[in-house]
Parts: structure tokens; C-alpha cells; sequence
């Protein structure tokens, strides 16, 4: 086939050999280091296919340069978080919009239940500590913390990821779990109480952990007033989106002793600059956005690729996004 003939797939963020070998088997592909909005404008005028993952933002600029230059059939983001992409204006446009929804269900699972040990029976804490000497006075500190299988845990937005932290500790440690979400949620495999309104979880879990998307109802969710309901005694976990909890009243929070601690994986913005609040505050374990990396979740990213090739060629892609009327 000539090459003009060739879809042109543009690649905006770095995915795996293999993902970019089935990419340049389907068409020419075009590798750019993370564009801004304007050079992003100017490549998918001339483009057949896009693909994202968490940084690149595809804006309605964008979008609109792309229905413009009127080639643009899919655009893939590796990764479950729609945020970066304006998927109602690429839907009017009747451009495609996949993702990987459940790639990272397990990896951020597992990461999340780390946070929590870790803030919880203060690892991060010990390890720099037990270097320089103290092993001693900190064996006689008193223990702050109940065991898992004493305390609830508080869900906020009880989707995949949700449900597989909630399944971890429900069912591996005996940990309560109660939950609040916008939707109704069916059967749970897992015993799980359902409350009235996010207010009633941060009242009443030990553990608040956050499953949302990043929308307009959830940007911010997590400030004052939220945090004024939570018990001194409980942690706030994050490894949803860095701007759905405000930093600077979590880390005012954490210095005035009204929450026991937080565990963070996602910021606002990323990287945190020197001078980001959670950088300075106290009892907080965090982690670089790397809930989602495991080596079987970065694979799964990846396969966003294969839906991509399915809509250049004609095919039903396996998970079309659809537009979000909260976002
Ligand atoms: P999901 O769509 O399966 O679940 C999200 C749940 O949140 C849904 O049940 C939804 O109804 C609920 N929800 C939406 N708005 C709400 C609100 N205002 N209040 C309460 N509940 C609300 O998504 P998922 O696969 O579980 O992923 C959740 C989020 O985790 C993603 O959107 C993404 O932002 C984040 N994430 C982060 C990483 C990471 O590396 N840290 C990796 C993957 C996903």
C-alpha cells in the first residue's frame, strides 16, 4: 500500500514496543513528546487517530482543529481517566473516544491497601528512622492504630476500583466497608453498606479512600467542610485525581491533628512543585502516580492500541467512552 494511503496515527505519549509494532503495522505513526494545545492543533488536522494517556489534553481546541482538518476518526486514551479528553465535543464531532477501563482496576487496588498499611502502622515513617538509631524508642512509642478487621472503611465512588480495594479488605481483612456513590449500585459481591451521602462516610470510616473520576462534582470534593466531618483518628487516601482533594485544607488538616493521616498518590498539578502543601505536611505517605503501574497494568494501557486499529479499520472498538454528563 502507498504510504499516502496509510492511516496517520499520532502517538502523544510514550506506550511499549509491542503497542507501537501493532500501531505501525495499521498505519504511519507519528511519535510527539507530550504536545502543547497548539502543536496537538496542528498534528490531528492532518491525523486519522490519536493516542493519550494521562497528560496530554485534548482539548475542544484541539477537537476542533481536528473536525477542521476532517480526518480524525478515533482518539485512544491508555488508561481509564477521561479527564484529559473533551469527550462531548469529540462525540459531536463523530469522533471515537476508547479507553482501557479495566486495566489498572487491580494495580491501584493494590497500591491503595499499601497506602493505607503504610500510614496506618507509620512505614514510610519507621524506615529513615530505624536507620539513624532509633530502633529502640520507637518499639516504646504506644501503638495508635486498631487492626484492619476493627475498622471501616469509607468508599467514595464505589465503581471497579472501588469494589476491588473494598473486596481486598472486606474479604482478606475482615475490614467493614460502607460507601457512598452518585449512581445506584446493584449486587456487591462483598458485604458493603450503602449511605445516604458522602458526609456519612467521612463521619463514620476510619479509612476514607476515593474511587471518582476527576468531574465537575468531584473537582474540590474533598476540603474544609468535608474534612470537618471526618474523625481525628482517620486517613483520607488518593489515587484518583490529584484535584479532587484540595491540598492546601488536607495539609492544614494534617498539621492541626484533625485527620490521623493520608496516603496520596495523584497531585494537583503533577509533579508537585517544591512548595506544594502535601510536600510539608505530616503524616503523609506519597507516591508518584504510580497506582496504575504495574507491569500487567501498563500491558493493559497499552492494549488501547488494538481498539484504535479496530475504528481506523472499520470494526466496533471493545470500549467506546461515552460522553459523561458530569464532567
Ligand atoms: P469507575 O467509573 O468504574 O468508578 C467510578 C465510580 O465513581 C462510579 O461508580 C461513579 O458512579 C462514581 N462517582 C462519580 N461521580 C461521583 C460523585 N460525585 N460522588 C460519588 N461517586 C461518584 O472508575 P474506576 O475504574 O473505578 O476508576 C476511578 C478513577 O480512578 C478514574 O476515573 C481515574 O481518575 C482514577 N485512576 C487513577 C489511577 C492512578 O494511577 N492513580 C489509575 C486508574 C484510575
Amino acid at each position: 500500500m502507498a504510504d499516502e494511503a496509510k492511516p496517520r496515527i499520532i502517538v502523544a505519549e510514550r506506550i511499549s514496543e509491542s503497542a507501537l509494532a501493532r500501531l505501525q503495522a495499521a498505519g504511519e505513526v507519528v511519535m510527539l513528546d507530550r504536545p502543547d494545545e497548539e502543536q496537538l492543533a496542528a498534528e490531528v488536522a492532518q491525523a486519522d487517530a490519536l493516542a493519550v494517556r494521562t497528560y496530554v489534553h485534548v482539548t475542544a481546541r484541539v477537537i476542533e482543529a481536528a473536525k477542521k482538518g476532517g480526518r480524525l476518526k478515533v482518539i485512544g486514551r491508555g488508561g481509564v481517566g477521561v479527564d484529559n479528553i473533551d469527550v462531548a465535543a469529540a462525540a459531536a464531532a463523530g469522533i471515537v473516544v476508547v479507553n482501557t477501563p479495566a486495566a489498572s482496576t487491580h494495580a491501584v487496588a493494590d497500591l491503595t491497601v499499601g497506602l493505607i498499611i503504610a500510614v496506618q502502622r507509620k512505614i514510610a515513617e519507621f524506615d529513615p528512622r530505624v536507620r539513624r538509631g532509633e530502633f529502640a524508642t520507637l518499639r516504646s512509642e504506644a501503638p495508635q492504630t486498631l487492626e484492619l478487621r476493627h475498622q471501616t472503611l469509607g468508599v467514595i465512588g464505589m465503581g471497579r476500583i472501588g469494589r476491588a480495594v473494598s473486596e481486598r479488605l472486606h474479604l482478606g481483612f475482615g475490614t467493614r466497608v460502607i460507601y457512598y456513590d452518585i449512581r445506584e449500585i446493584g449486587y456487591l459481591p462483598f458485604a458493603a453498606e450503602a449511605q445516604p451521602s458522602a458526609e456519612a462516610v467521612y463521619a463514620n470510616a476510619d479509612i476514607v479512600t476515593c474511587h471518582v473520576p476527576l468531574t465537575r462534582l468531584t473537582r474540590g470534593m474533598i476540603g474544609d467542610a468535608a474534612l470537618s466531618h471526618f474523625k481525628p483518628s482517620a486517613i483520607l487516601i488518593n489515587t484518583s485525581r490529584g484535584p479532587v482533594v484540595q491540598a492546601e485544607p488536607l495539609a492544614r488538616a494534617l498539621r492541626e491533628g484533625r485527620i490521623a493521616g493520608a496516603g496520596i498518590d495523584v497531585f494537583d498539578p503533577e509533579p508537585p512543585p517544591p512548595d506544594h502543601p502535601l510536600l510539608s505536611a505530616p503524616n503523609c505517605v506519597l507516591t508518584p502516580h504510580v497506582a496504575a503501574r504495574s507491569k500487567e497494568g501498563i500491558a493493559a494501557m497499552n492494549d488501547v492500541v488494538d481498539d484504535i486499529i479496530a475504528v481506523l479499520q472499520g470494526r466496533e472498538p471493545m470500549y467506546p467512552v461515552e460522553p459523561d454528563p458530569d464532567a
